[in-house]
């Protein structure tokens, strides 16, 4: 049999393989470099590959090998260490190479395509007219003139698009009346200079120290946690290192959570440090992205700030990695390549030996375990910056308190007070829609997805249901479906009944409602954040949306009307992440000099974790929550790892992860404990019925040495093509 040299070629297909190619006929494989794209045939599709490494010899006899159809790439696209790492990522969390390299690139060069620069279109100030008088009453207006005239370079659209969400109709007004021109050239990498009260701050005691203590090591690994409260100055202090590291010439690396991105926060950096900031994250264009890509590549980008996908890309030079909010769940990614992106930058940090800081109010218990394992440093800022203090939470107790559809009479008469006094209030429930389902009086029948194990939120205004969960819509019933009887009740308080109840309790006060069914569109929470801060609103009701980051001054009062379905849960992580978002929740009060209050509402007022963090505080909590994980040997203190498999037939699902099961069982590993198959905790949703294997173990290496034998076996089984299964590790929620 005639075996000749042959590439291994990653391609973006799920499967856990390197594909073999010869070379094109006319090169030999010495012509080809690690890290580039080709183009081949693959069945009768054609696709693009990345070529991972070559062998001398091919596994496979020569008439079974095909030739790779074009080159595409000169240089690698990715260097030497970002592909280790890759493979490290791949190998890690034991997902298949294709999928791992082709999440890593952007869109544009996964389809074969290529980046070039781009020139930008940039607006400018046409002088000559006396612009303050003929502007009259037009807001928007005014501020783009007030964007530009102090950056009298020019600023592109995307520029603009950051501090005027929808500015085009107005700038539009602006061109016609020739206020504004448009000019053409190259893009530049300049800082959009705003008129801005982000001053440079002296740094207090405590932000001084964590610097002190961080800038004598920036030349080298290490990772810490910034566990600061909210508002005590963290993002001073990575500013003032990020000053540091740029002055050496060196990159910077900045990561926060999905919606905490604000026009706000790249101000305030852009305007301190005098850099212009890059960007990655999902709302930019396959193009935008591509463009972040390629100046980080070629050097010009100094400081990006992304979400998780950002530590992904091609840095040539990094220096310091930062990632604010490390215990936000959106690090993790649920679909495709299952990584979580916390983890691999500190991974990333120790191999280009940069130092990582992970901030934040309420660490995560893994972060806080690998502290007190001495793998990461604490620094601490123990008060908040300026001169205010952490609002007091008092628990108002449910059971015995007159409400009415959810906010309690003490609740809504404290709204009075601050409202009395022209300040904010802002409102915390889980649960957008109106109502979370309906129910009927006579039999208690519920509306239930037909779809999936769930209930069905209803709308009043379009008068429907919907199942948040497959997205499924439909009509309510006139009638109870299952007795005819009328009687059918709204059951409980979704976002949409809070507003219409408060626009009744306070008629003449301007309410504001922020979850993902208020801002669907476009810009639309960057346009409300924006008003919000400009006092066009004086009560907020929101969701999760608004527990991030976002920094209201003049909020005084917090309410949290219903959180007390994370007391249920059977996710042994549900308490951890409760005690997070009620600490961040409340940190949104009292941020300026107006001291500021949160009253929580809760039927457990008697809650032993409630009275724990309320009274002594996150990491009061978090220290007697990490005891009873040790005594349940649960993470962080053992390892997780979990096995899904989906199918639209139960029987399919449960026989194979019973096959998994065996594969797993067979190497008799001591310390592998292996629960399920289980039903998931939705067992069936969009149709598809889902269960799964949860599997612990005290020693990372018991799964780490024999997941890629575990894997290879498992595809060899003939279920494995008959439901829809991935592997997870390090899952952070069982669902
Ligand atoms: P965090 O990131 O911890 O939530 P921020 O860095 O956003 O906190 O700071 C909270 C507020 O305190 C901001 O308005 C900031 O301008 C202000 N601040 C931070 N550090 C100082 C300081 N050293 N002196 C005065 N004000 C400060
Ligand atoms: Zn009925
Ligand atoms: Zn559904």
């Amino acid at each position: 049999m005639n075996s000749p040299a042959v590439l291994l070629i990653a391609l973006p297909v799920p499967l856990y393989k390197r594909f073999e190619y010869l070379p094109a006929r006319n090169l030999d494989s010495k012509s080809y470099k690690i890290g580039t794209r080709v183009r081949v045939i693959f069945g009768n599709r054609k696709l693009i590959g990345l070529i991972v490494d070559k062998a001398a010899k091919s596994s496979l006899p020569v008439n079974k090998l095909k030739h790779i159809t074009e080159v595409l790439d000169d240089q690698p696209v990715f260097d030497s260490a970002l592909l280790k790492l890759l493979f490290w990522a791949a190998d890690y969390y034991q997902q298949p190479i294709g999928e791992v390299l082709f999440t890593a690139l952007p869109s544009v060069l996964r389809k074969g395509k290529f980046i070039t620069p781009t020139t930008n279109t940039l607006y400018q100030l046409a002088t000559g007219n006396n612009l303050d008088t003929e502007l009259g009453r037009a807001p928007k207006q005014r501020l783009i003139v007030e964007l530009l005239s102090a950056n009298p370079r020019g600023l592109s659209a995307d520029e603009i698009t950051k501090y005027i969400p929808g500015w085009r109709s107005a700038m539009n007004a602006l061109l016609n009346k020739i206020f504004v021109k448009k000019i053409y050239q190259e893009s530049v990498a300049e800082p959009v200079l705003v008129e801005s009260n982000f001053k440079n701050l002296k740094l207090n005691s405590e932000q001084q120290q964590a610097y002190d203590k961080l800038s004598t090591k920036l030349n080298d690994y290490n990772c810490y946690l910034l566990d600061g409260v909210t508002g005590s100055g963290k993002t001073e202090v990575y500013l003032s290192l990020a000053k540091d590291t740029l002055a050496k010439n060196k990159q910077v690396l900045i990561m926060v959570p999905e919606i905490g991105l604000t026009p706000q926060l790249l101000q305030r950096i852009e305007t301190r440090l005098g850099e212009k900031v890059h960007l990655m994250h999902s709302g930019l264009s396959d193009s935008q992205r591509a463009q972040t890509w390629l100046i980080t590549k070629t050097n010009k980008a100094n400081i990006v700030v992304g979400t998780r996908s950002a530590v992904f890309l091609p840095f040539t030079k990094l220096g310091l990695i930062i990632i604010d909010e490390e215990h936000d769940l959106s690090f993790k990614q649920h679909e495709g390549f299952l990584y979580n992106a916390r983890d691999i930058a500190v991974y990333r940090a120790k191999q280009l030996k940069i130092p990582i800081i992970l901030g934040t109010a309420t660490p995560s218990f893994e972060t806080q375990h690998n502290v007190n394992k001495k793998r990461y440093q604490k620094l601490i800022l123990s008060k908040r910056a300026k001169d205010s203090s952490i609002p007091d939470v008092k628990l108002v107790d449910m059971r015995s308190k007159s409400s009415s559809d959810g906010l309690s009479n003490e609740l809504i008469q404290a709204m009075q007070t601050e409202l009395d006094n022209n300040n904010q209030i802002l409102l915390f429930l889980n649960r957008r829609g109106y109502a979370p389902t309906i129910l009927c009086q006579e039999c208690a029948w519920i509306a239930e997805c037909s779809r999936c194990d769930a209930r069905m939120t209803f709308y009043k205004k379009r008068n429907i249901l919907k199942c948040h969960h497959c997205l499924k819509e439909e009509k309510v019933p006139e009638r109870c479906p299952a007795c005819k009887s009328e009687s059918l009740l709204w059951l409980g308080e979704g976002t949409q009944r809070i507003e219409n109840k408060l626009k009744e309790i306070f008629p003449n006060t301007s309410i504001t409602r922020i979850d993902r069914d208020s801002t669907r569109k476009k810009d639309a929470l960057e346009e409300k954040l924006n008003e919000i801060h400009d006092g066009k609103y004086q009560i907020i009701i929101g969701t999760q949306m608004l527990s991030k980051g976002h920094d209201f001054p003049n909020v005084t009062l917090v309410g949290i009307l219903n959180v007390d379905h994370g007391l249920f849960s059977t996710d042994f992580r549900a308490t951890e992440r409760l005690a997070q978002l009620l600490v961040q929740v409340s940190g949104r009060a009292g941020r300026s000099a107006k001291k500021g209050k949160v009253l929580l509402q809760t039927f457990l007022p008697e809650h032993p974790l409630l009275n724990c963090l309320l009274s002594q505080g996150y990491a009061a909590f978090s220290n007697e929550a990490l005891k009873i994980r040790k005594e349940c040997a649960l993470p962080p203190y053992t390892f997780m790892l979990m096995v899904r498999a989906r199918a639209n037939n139960i029987t399919l699902t449960q026989n194979f992860l019973q096959d998994v099961k065996s594969i797993m069982q067979k190497d008799n590993i001591q310390d592998l404990t292996i629960y399920g198959p289980i039903p998931a905790m939705m067992e069936r949703k969009a149709g598809m019925y889902q269960s799964q294997l949860i599997i612990f173990t005290q020693r990372r290496k018991s799964i780490q040495q024999n997941l890629g034998n575990w894997t290879q076996a498992i595809t060899e089984r003939p279920l494995a093509r008959r439901v829809r299964w991935d592997i997870e590790v390090d899952p952070l929620e069982i669902n």
